[in-house]
């Protein structure tokens, strides 16, 4: 079957296609808040096209703490609405997406002076479990000794017993691409990485957007009957440059770090929220078992990077170091034991009445309508992207007479990656080149780090016996023929 509008048959859609003169609705942003926009946009049958400065998902939709979660600790800001949302799309989403997701319990800890007495944190998770319409995993209680055999290493001095209750764990790389490859199978779907917005001007009324592909320098303008920014963090620095939009600030940006450590220098089973008493208030650290590595973070700090370089600082990678050490006193944790790292920029919308305070500032979304055929999303979490575009999408549907159904968006995502995070695989030649026309990696990073889901050679290593530099040798010439990539980037590849 061809697609009349642009003759290609559905298969073709995963591929790049050339960009065209116009569209109805062009997404700036393709991070989870734009890839869920694009995907509910096109099974409504809005023609879109997503456009990345960057690959998909890599800013702060790859550096979140791989949780999908109601956020037990937002519940002490009584954001009982969020926590509900948020659990019925992560009990959704692990349904959805089982290969990309695990549900896992969580452990809790209580120490004899923690904030928290064991009865405060049953009340809490009982609250959770219900505010999920108990669709959750029902929580328990450990006591002490239970928490010693289940959490290997766990300072035993004072512990006085744990809560467990269940999140889920997720590749949230995968998720995003996923969201755009289901997406694209619509044939009024496009989508471009790697080309950055660096234009938008009024011509004769219409939005036209320059778009420059950052590999070729090549430019391009298009008109949009329709503008979506989901730019997460660049939200303001984007639209302040333009002056018809009268745009003030409205994010409050809240860095977080992570580390990775691996699960031989901390062999827990089990994820654990670490909940330290110091300087930095009520915050709370998860310590999360991803196979053979294990995620630590996060903090919660203002930024002082550039937005497309954040990184984490050496005081907050010693913040985490020394929480650990506190939680397991035996496994010595040191800066050399930290085989990889990460910050990214949470896009909180400014509220009036936390006083800038990032920990307090609600993660609920907000969508801005700076002209009458232009939306801004900002804030929210990733566990609720689906919810957070609806409003959005709904709009743009009336706007073009078509009716909008949001049910669309509950069905299973049907175009899976060849490499999944938890039953990882080396990929055959076969299945590289599967993964170069279907998947859209431009760049050797693009391939590696979000396709195959490594994130360094540390961590090549403790997935799989063949070599690095061997394997993507063997495979240079085929991936030429798709991808810019060079032997010296491969041997550049830390
Ligand atoms: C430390 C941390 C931990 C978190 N943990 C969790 C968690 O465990 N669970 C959870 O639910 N949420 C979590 N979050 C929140 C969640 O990660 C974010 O809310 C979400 O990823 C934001 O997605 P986004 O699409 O809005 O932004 P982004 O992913 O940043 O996407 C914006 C995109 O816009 C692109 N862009 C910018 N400028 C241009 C331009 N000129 N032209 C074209 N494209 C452009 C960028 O390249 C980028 O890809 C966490 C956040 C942080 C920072």
């Amino acid at each position: 079957m061809q697609c009349h509008s642009c003759h290609r048959r559905p298969g073709d859609h995963l591929k790049t296609t050339p960009v065209k003169d116009s569209y109805k609705t062009v997404i700036v942003g393709g991070g989870i808040v734009g890839a869920g926009i694009f995907r509910d946009l096109v099974l409504n049958g809005v023609e879109t096209l997503l456009i990345d400065a960057g690959d998909f998902s890599s800013q702060t939709s790859e550096r979140s703490s791989k949780m999908l979660h109601g956020g037990i600790r937002y519940l002490e800001n009584m954001d009982f609405p969020l926590v509900f949302e948020a659990l019925h799309e992560k009990n959704l989403w692990l349904k959805l997406t089982p290969h990309l997701t695990r549900e896992v319990p969580f452990y809790m800890p209580v120490y004899k002076d923690s904030k928290r007495p064991l009865w405060m944190i049953r009340i809490g998770l009982f609250l959770y479990d219900l505010l999920s319409s108990f669709k959750n995993s029902p929580f328990s209680m450990k006591n002490r000794d239970e928490c010693v055999r289940d959490i290997k290493g766990l300072n035993p001095e004072g512990l006085s017993g744990a809560g467990v209750y269940y999140d889920g764990i997720m590749d949230d790389a995968k998720i995003t691409l996923e969201v755009i490859y289901d997406a694209l199978n619509e044939p009024h779907a496009f989508a471009i990485n790697h080309t950055k917005v660096t234009n938008v001007r009024k011509i004769n009324s219409k939005n036209t957007l320059t778009l420059k592909d950052q590999l070729t320098g090549e430019e391009k303008n298009i008109i949009a009957d329709q503008v979506v920014y989901a730019l997460g963090p660049f939200t303001d620095s984007f639209l302040k440059q333009y002056s018809f939009y009268h745009w003030k600030d409205v994010l409050l940006p809240s860095k977080g770090s992570h580390i990775w450590i691996r699960s031989t220098d901390l062999p827990i089973a089990h994820p654990i929220v670490m909940t330290p008493q110091d300087e930095y208030g009520d915050r709370v650290i998860f310590v999360i078992p991803h196979g053979e590595k294990v995620l630590v973070g996060t903090t919660e700090v203002p930024n002082k990077d550039d937005l497309f370089h954040v990184k984490p600082t050496e005081e907050e990678i010693q913040y985490l170091l020394k929480n650990l050490n506190l939680y397991f006193p035996q496994s010595n944790l040191t800066k050399d034991k930290i085989i990889g790292s990460f910050a990214g920029i949470r896009p909180l919308v400014k509220e009036e009445n936390t006083g800038g305070d990032r920990g307090k500032t609600s993660r609920e979304h907000k969508v801005f309508q700076p002209a009458s055929d232009t939306y801004v999303i900002a804030g929210g979490k990733y566990t609720t992207f689906r919810v957070m575009g609806r409003e959005i999408t709904q709009k743009i549907c009336h706007r073009f007479h078509l009716s909008y159904n949001q049910d669309k968006t509950e069905s299973p995502l049907r175009s899976p990656s060849v490499v999944g995070p938890f039953e990882w695989h080396l990929p055959s030649e076969t299945e590289l080149i599967h993964i170069c026309e279907k998947e859209m990696p431009k760049t050797f990073e693009d391939l590696v780090v979000r396709r195959l889901s490594v994130l360094s050679r540390a961590i090549w290593k403790e997935k799989t016996k063949e070599d690095f530099d061997t394997y993507f040798n063997r495979h240079l010439k085929t991936l030429q023929r798709y991808l810019k990539i060079s032997a010296e980037d491969i041997a550049k590849f830390n």
